[in-house]
Protein backbone atom coordinates (compact mmCIF):
# COMPACT_ATOMS: atom_id res chain seq x y z
CA UNK A 1 0.00 0.00 0.00
CA UNK A 2 1.34 3.62 -0.93
CA UNK A 3 1.28 6.60 1.47
CA UNK A 4 -2.16 8.03 0.00
CA UNK A 5 -5.58 7.93 1.96
CA UNK A 6 -8.68 9.59 0.54
CA UNK A 7 -9.75 12.16 2.91
CA UNK A 8 -12.24 13.42 0.33
CA UNK A 9 -14.48 14.44 3.02
CA UNK A 10 -12.23 17.12 4.25
CA UNK A 11 -11.80 19.92 2.02
CA UNK A 12 -8.52 21.15 2.00
CA UNK A 13 -8.43 24.85 2.62
CA UNK A 14 -7.12 27.50 -0.11
CA UNK A 15 -3.63 28.60 0.09
CA UNK A 16 -0.31 27.08 1.17
CA UNK A 17 -0.92 23.91 2.44
CA UNK A 18 0.63 23.03 6.13
CA UNK A 19 2.69 19.80 6.63
CA UNK A 20 2.65 18.16 9.56
CA UNK A 21 5.90 15.61 10.77
CA UNK A 22 4.75 12.59 12.36
CA UNK A 23 7.79 11.44 15.07
CA UNK A 24 8.33 8.08 16.16
CA UNK A 25 11.16 8.01 19.48
CA UNK A 26 12.42 4.05 19.56
CA UNK A 27 14.89 3.39 22.16
CA UNK A 28 17.74 2.94 19.27
CA UNK A 29 16.26 5.02 16.18
CA UNK A 30 13.95 7.32 15.56
CA UNK A 31 11.36 7.78 12.36
CA UNK A 32 9.92 10.40 10.88
CA UNK A 33 6.82 11.02 8.21
CA UNK A 34 5.71 13.90 6.54
CA UNK A 35 1.98 14.08 6.06
CA UNK A 36 0.79 17.07 3.76
CA UNK A 37 -3.04 18.63 3.70
CA UNK A 38 -4.52 15.84 1.60
CA UNK A 39 -3.86 13.48 4.01
CA UNK A 40 -0.91 12.07 1.81
CA UNK A 41 2.42 10.76 3.34
CA UNK A 42 5.31 12.41 1.55
CA UNK A 43 7.70 9.38 2.41
CA UNK A 44 6.41 5.74 1.37
CA UNK A 45 8.88 3.89 3.98
CA UNK A 46 10.98 4.28 6.90
CA UNK A 47 12.80 7.50 7.12
CA UNK A 48 14.91 5.89 10.27
CA UNK A 49 18.29 8.11 11.89
CA UNK A 50 20.16 6.82 15.35
CA UNK A 51 18.41 8.00 18.46
CA UNK A 52 21.11 7.84 20.87
CA UNK A 53 18.47 7.70 23.63
CA UNK A 54 20.82 5.94 25.76
CA UNK A 55 23.12 8.74 25.74
CA UNK A 56 20.43 10.96 27.67
CA UNK A 57 17.55 13.43 26.33
CA UNK A 58 20.03 16.58 25.30
CA UNK A 59 21.28 14.02 22.68
CA UNK A 60 18.32 12.83 21.84
CA UNK A 61 16.55 15.95 21.04
CA UNK A 62 19.14 16.52 18.75
CA UNK A 63 19.29 14.01 17.22
CA UNK A 64 15.15 13.98 16.67
CA UNK A 65 16.04 17.32 14.91
CA UNK A 66 18.23 15.94 12.91
CA UNK A 67 15.45 13.05 11.66
CA UNK A 68 13.07 15.93 11.03
CA UNK A 69 15.81 17.68 9.06
CA UNK A 70 16.67 14.51 6.98
CA UNK A 71 12.72 13.67 6.32
CA UNK A 72 12.03 16.91 5.02
CA UNK A 73 14.69 16.86 2.56
CA UNK A 74 13.43 13.37 1.62
CA UNK A 75 9.67 14.54 1.84
CA UNK A 76 11.02 17.81 -0.63
CA UNK A 77 9.27 20.26 1.48
CA UNK A 78 10.63 23.37 3.60
CA UNK A 79 11.47 22.72 6.72
CA UNK A 80 9.40 26.02 7.43
CA UNK A 81 5.89 24.65 6.30
CA UNK A 82 5.95 22.35 9.04
CA UNK A 83 3.48 23.68 11.32
CA UNK A 84 3.14 20.89 13.92
CA UNK A 85 5.15 17.07 15.45
CA UNK A 86 2.86 14.54 16.22
CA UNK A 87 4.83 12.51 18.15
CA UNK A 88 4.67 9.26 20.04
CA UNK A 89 7.14 7.42 22.26
CA UNK A 90 7.00 4.03 24.11
CA UNK A 91 6.24 4.12 28.02
CA UNK A 92 5.45 4.63 30.75
CA UNK A 93 4.60 8.22 30.08
CA UNK A 94 1.28 10.98 31.10
CA UNK A 95 -0.80 11.44 28.45
CA UNK A 96 0.71 15.09 28.22
CA UNK A 97 3.91 13.00 27.44
CA UNK A 98 5.96 13.35 30.81
CA UNK A 99 8.24 9.49 30.94
CA UNK A 100 8.07 7.90 34.19
CA UNK A 101 9.81 8.88 37.09
CA UNK A 102 11.25 5.30 37.27
CA UNK A 103 12.57 5.52 33.83
CA UNK A 104 11.82 2.60 31.40
CA UNK A 105 13.24 -0.49 28.88
CA UNK A 106 13.37 2.37 26.07
CA UNK A 107 14.71 5.41 28.46
CA UNK A 108 17.41 4.16 30.98
CA UNK A 109 19.76 7.17 31.01
CA UNK A 110 18.93 8.73 34.08
CA UNK A 111 18.23 12.04 33.49
CA UNK A 112 14.93 10.52 31.24
CA UNK A 113 13.04 9.85 34.80
CA UNK A 114 10.01 12.48 34.68
CA UNK A 115 11.26 14.24 31.17
CA UNK A 116 8.79 16.25 30.23
CA UNK A 117 9.52 14.45 26.29
CA UNK A 118 6.84 16.54 24.53
CA UNK A 119 7.58 19.81 26.16
CA UNK A 120 11.00 20.01 25.99
CA UNK A 121 10.41 19.19 21.93
CA UNK A 122 8.10 21.68 21.74
CA UNK A 123 10.62 24.23 23.38
CA UNK A 124 13.73 23.06 21.22
CA UNK A 125 11.61 22.83 17.77
CA UNK A 126 10.02 25.59 17.99
CA UNK A 127 6.88 23.93 17.01
CA UNK A 128 3.70 22.30 18.72
CA UNK A 129 3.83 18.86 19.58
CA UNK A 130 0.96 16.75 20.53
CA UNK A 131 2.00 13.13 22.02
CA UNK A 132 0.42 9.85 22.13
CA UNK A 133 2.33 6.50 23.25
CA UNK A 134 3.52 3.86 20.84
CA UNK A 135 0.99 1.49 20.86
CA UNK A 136 -1.97 4.07 20.92
CA UNK A 137 -0.11 6.12 17.99
CA UNK A 138 -0.01 2.24 15.46
CA UNK A 139 -3.56 1.91 16.46
CA UNK A 140 -4.67 5.01 15.14
CA UNK A 141 -3.00 4.43 11.98
CA UNK A 142 -3.86 1.71 11.52
CA UNK A 143 -7.64 2.76 11.98
CA UNK A 144 -6.77 5.28 9.60
CA UNK A 145 -5.57 3.12 6.84
CA UNK A 146 -8.56 1.01 7.09
CA UNK A 147 -11.58 3.81 7.44
CA UNK A 148 -9.87 6.92 6.64
CA UNK A 149 -11.59 9.79 8.22
CA UNK A 150 -14.82 7.99 7.64
CA UNK A 151 -17.17 9.32 10.67
CA UNK A 152 -17.99 6.72 13.84
CA UNK A 153 -16.12 3.92 13.49
CA UNK A 154 -13.90 1.94 15.68
CA UNK A 155 -11.51 -0.80 15.78
CA UNK A 156 -8.92 -2.31 18.34
CA UNK A 157 -5.46 -2.92 17.74
CA UNK A 158 -2.71 -5.27 19.40
CA UNK A 159 0.67 -4.46 18.41
CA UNK A 160 3.41 -7.53 19.24
CA UNK A 161 6.57 -6.42 19.82
CA UNK A 162 9.07 -6.78 22.59
CA UNK A 163 6.01 -5.96 24.79
CA UNK A 164 2.43 -5.78 23.93
CA UNK A 165 1.13 -2.35 23.35
CA UNK A 166 -1.71 -1.54 21.46
CA UNK A 167 -4.78 0.91 21.37
CA UNK A 168 -8.65 1.23 21.19
CA UNK A 169 -10.13 3.95 18.76
CA UNK A 170 -13.57 4.59 19.20
CA UNK A 171 -15.84 7.15 17.17
CA UNK A 172 -12.90 7.88 15.25
CA UNK A 173 -11.14 8.63 18.26
CA UNK A 174 -8.32 6.95 19.99
CA UNK A 175 -8.95 6.20 23.80
CA UNK A 176 -5.76 7.68 25.73
CA UNK A 177 -7.09 7.28 29.33
CA UNK A 178 -7.49 9.66 31.94
CA UNK A 179 -3.64 9.36 32.86
CA UNK A 180 -2.05 8.05 29.20
CA UNK A 181 -2.86 4.46 30.13
CA UNK A 182 -5.81 3.82 27.88
CA UNK A 183 -4.99 0.83 25.73
CA UNK A 184 -2.40 -0.74 27.67
CA UNK A 185 -3.99 -3.93 26.09
CA UNK A 186 -0.67 -6.32 27.29
CA UNK A 187 -1.33 -6.24 30.63
CA UNK A 188 -5.65 -7.55 30.49
CA UNK A 189 -5.48 -11.15 32.05
CA UNK A 190 -6.44 -14.03 29.82
CA UNK A 191 -8.54 -17.06 31.07
CA UNK A 192 -4.91 -18.63 30.75
CA UNK A 193 -6.93 -21.81 32.09
CA UNK A 194 -9.07 -21.68 29.32
CA UNK A 195 -6.33 -21.08 26.83
CA UNK A 196 -4.42 -24.29 28.41
CA UNK A 197 -6.94 -26.80 27.73
CA UNK A 198 -7.43 -26.16 24.06
CA UNK A 199 -4.08 -27.15 22.81
CA UNK A 200 -1.78 -29.78 23.28
CA UNK A 201 1.24 -29.88 25.63
CA UNK A 202 0.52 -26.38 27.85
CA UNK A 203 0.32 -28.42 31.03
CA UNK A 204 1.86 -26.53 33.63
CA UNK A 205 2.81 -23.54 31.80
CA UNK A 206 3.09 -20.03 33.72
CA UNK A 207 3.06 -17.12 32.53
CA UNK A 208 4.24 -14.43 34.27
CA UNK A 209 4.76 -10.85 33.06
CA UNK A 210 7.30 -8.02 33.85
CA UNK A 211 4.35 -6.08 35.50
CA UNK A 212 3.66 -8.23 38.20
CA UNK A 213 0.41 -9.87 36.57
CA UNK A 214 0.43 -13.85 35.78
CA UNK A 215 -1.44 -14.63 32.55
CA UNK A 216 -1.94 -11.25 31.06
CA UNK A 217 -2.19 -10.98 27.11
CA UNK A 218 1.96 -9.87 27.20
CA UNK A 219 2.61 -12.50 29.27
CA UNK A 220 1.71 -15.20 26.55
CA UNK A 221 2.48 -12.76 23.63
CA UNK A 222 5.43 -10.83 22.78
CA UNK A 223 8.76 -11.58 22.57
CA UNK A 224 9.65 -11.17 25.79
CA UNK A 225 6.97 -14.21 26.36
CA UNK A 226 8.92 -16.53 24.07
CA UNK A 227 12.15 -15.94 25.51
CA UNK A 228 11.07 -15.57 29.44
CA UNK A 229 8.06 -18.41 29.07
CA UNK A 230 6.73 -20.17 25.83
CA UNK A 231 10.40 -21.20 24.64
CA UNK A 232 11.59 -22.67 27.58
CA UNK A 233 8.43 -24.17 28.19
CA UNK A 234 8.40 -26.25 24.65
CA UNK A 235 12.00 -26.90 24.36
CA UNK A 236 11.82 -29.22 28.17
CA UNK A 237 9.89 -31.71 25.80
CA UNK A 238 12.79 -30.92 22.93
CA UNK A 239 15.89 -30.49 24.42
CA UNK A 240 17.44 -32.08 21.09
CA UNK A 241 15.72 -28.92 18.88
CA UNK A 242 18.23 -26.76 17.34
CA UNK A 243 17.19 -23.49 19.19
CA UNK A 244 18.30 -25.46 22.36
CA UNK A 245 21.15 -24.58 22.00
CA UNK A 246 21.53 -20.92 21.70
CA UNK A 247 21.19 -17.90 24.49
CA UNK A 248 17.33 -17.48 24.88
CA UNK A 249 17.50 -14.12 24.07
CA UNK A 250 19.21 -14.94 20.54
CA UNK A 251 16.75 -18.02 20.15
CA UNK A 252 13.48 -16.35 20.36
CA UNK A 253 14.48 -13.68 17.73
CA UNK A 254 14.46 -16.91 15.41
CA UNK A 255 11.08 -18.16 16.49
CA UNK A 256 8.99 -16.42 13.90
CA UNK A 257 11.51 -17.36 10.80
CA UNK A 258 11.31 -20.90 11.64
CA UNK A 259 7.46 -21.05 12.59
CA UNK A 260 7.24 -19.06 8.78
CA UNK A 261 9.61 -22.51 7.18
CA UNK A 262 6.98 -24.65 9.23
CA UNK A 263 9.19 -25.86 12.06
CA UNK A 264 6.71 -28.12 14.51
CA UNK A 265 7.79 -26.34 17.77
CA UNK A 266 8.12 -22.87 16.53
CA UNK A 267 4.83 -23.02 14.77
CA UNK A 268 3.32 -24.20 18.14
CA UNK A 269 4.68 -21.55 20.13
CA UNK A 270 2.89 -18.72 17.45
CA UNK A 271 -0.05 -20.86 17.93
CA UNK A 272 -0.28 -20.24 21.42
CA UNK A 273 0.42 -16.31 20.82
CA UNK A 274 -2.46 -16.40 18.56
CA UNK A 275 -5.02 -18.05 20.56
CA UNK A 276 -4.23 -15.96 23.63
CA UNK A 277 -5.13 -12.77 20.90
CA UNK A 278 -7.96 -14.78 19.98
CA UNK A 279 -9.32 -14.89 24.07
CA UNK A 280 -8.38 -11.19 24.26
CA UNK A 281 -10.34 -9.73 21.07
CA UNK A 282 -13.10 -11.86 22.38
CA UNK A 283 -12.90 -9.90 25.26
CA UNK A 284 -12.71 -6.53 23.30
CA UNK A 285 -15.99 -8.01 20.67
CA UNK A 286 -17.88 -7.96 24.07
CA UNK A 287 -16.77 -4.57 25.55
CA UNK A 288 -16.65 -2.03 22.57
CA UNK A 289 -18.65 -4.63 19.57
CA UNK A 290 -15.46 -2.48 17.11
CA UNK A 291 -15.84 -2.56 13.41
CA UNK A 292 -12.63 -4.31 12.72
CA UNK A 293 -9.90 -6.01 15.28
CA UNK A 294 -6.19 -5.27 13.42
CA UNK A 295 -3.32 -6.91 14.53
CA UNK A 296 0.74 -5.32 14.01
CA UNK A 297 4.20 -5.16 15.32
CA UNK A 298 7.20 -7.53 14.60
CA UNK A 299 5.87 -10.76 14.98
CA UNK A 300 3.91 -10.73 12.41
CA UNK A 301 6.34 -9.08 9.53
CA UNK A 302 6.53 -11.88 7.22
CA UNK A 303 5.42 -13.25 4.24
CA UNK A 304 1.42 -13.20 3.54
CA UNK A 305 1.01 -16.89 3.98
CA UNK A 306 2.18 -16.57 7.46
CA UNK A 307 -0.03 -13.72 8.40
CA UNK A 308 -3.02 -15.62 6.85
CA UNK A 309 -2.17 -18.91 8.95
CA UNK A 310 -1.78 -16.93 11.96
CA UNK A 311 -5.06 -14.54 11.58
CA UNK A 312 -6.69 -18.03 11.30
CA UNK A 313 -5.55 -19.41 14.42
CA UNK A 314 -6.43 -15.96 16.09
CA UNK A 315 -10.19 -16.58 14.85
CA UNK A 316 -9.48 -20.36 16.01
CA UNK A 317 -9.07 -18.96 19.29
CA UNK A 318 -12.22 -17.09 19.31
CA UNK A 319 -15.06 -18.36 21.31
CA UNK A 320 -18.45 -18.79 19.88
CA UNK A 321 -19.42 -15.58 18.69
CA UNK A 322 -23.13 -14.23 18.50
CA UNK A 323 -24.03 -14.57 15.12
CA UNK A 324 -23.57 -10.51 14.18
CA UNK A 325 -20.47 -10.85 15.12
CA UNK A 326 -18.59 -13.66 13.90
CA UNK A 327 -17.56 -12.02 10.30
CA UNK A 328 -16.08 -9.20 12.34
CA UNK A 329 -12.80 -8.21 10.56
CA UNK A 330 -9.69 -9.29 11.80
CA UNK A 331 -6.75 -7.50 9.39
CA UNK A 332 -3.04 -7.09 9.46
CA UNK A 333 -2.00 -3.19 10.38
CA UNK A 334 -0.93 -2.04 6.88
CA UNK A 335 3.21 0.04 6.58
CA UNK A 336 3.61 -1.59 9.88
CA UNK A 337 7.20 -0.45 10.18
CA UNK A 338 5.83 3.51 9.83
CA UNK A 339 2.83 2.89 11.81
CA UNK A 340 3.57 4.65 14.65
CA UNK A 341 5.02 7.92 13.16
CA UNK A 342 2.34 8.03 10.58
CA UNK A 343 -0.63 7.71 13.57
CA UNK A 344 1.06 10.29 15.37
CA UNK A 345 0.96 12.45 12.49
CA UNK A 346 -2.35 11.66 12.41
CA UNK A 347 -3.53 12.45 15.90
CA UNK A 348 -1.51 15.64 15.89
CA UNK A 349 -3.67 16.94 12.63
CA UNK A 350 -6.87 15.46 14.24
CA UNK A 351 -6.52 17.24 17.13
CA UNK A 352 -5.21 20.71 14.91
CA UNK A 353 -8.67 20.54 13.17
CA UNK A 354 -10.67 19.94 16.45
CA UNK A 355 -9.22 23.18 18.00
CA UNK A 356 -10.40 25.06 14.66
ZN1 LIG B 1 1.74 -7.28 32.29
Amino acid sequence: MTGTISLTSTPVPAGVPPFIAGIDLGGTAVNVTILDANGTFLIDGLCEHPARSVEGPAVCLRQIAEALQVAVAQAGVSAEDIVAIGLDTPGPATAAGVLSQRGSTNFVHPDWAGFDIRGELEQSLGLPVHYLNDGNAAAVWGHAAIFGDEPGRSSVSAIIGTGLGGGVIEQGRVIAGSRGFGGELGHVLIPVATLIDSLPDLAGLDPRCNCGRRGDLESLCSLTAIRQTLLPHFLKSQPDHLLATLDPGKAATRVRGLAAEGDELCQAIFRVQARALGLFFDQMINVFDPDALIVGGGAIEAAASFQQWFLDEIRQGFPAQREEQREIPLKIMPNGDTAGARGAAFEARRRIRSQA
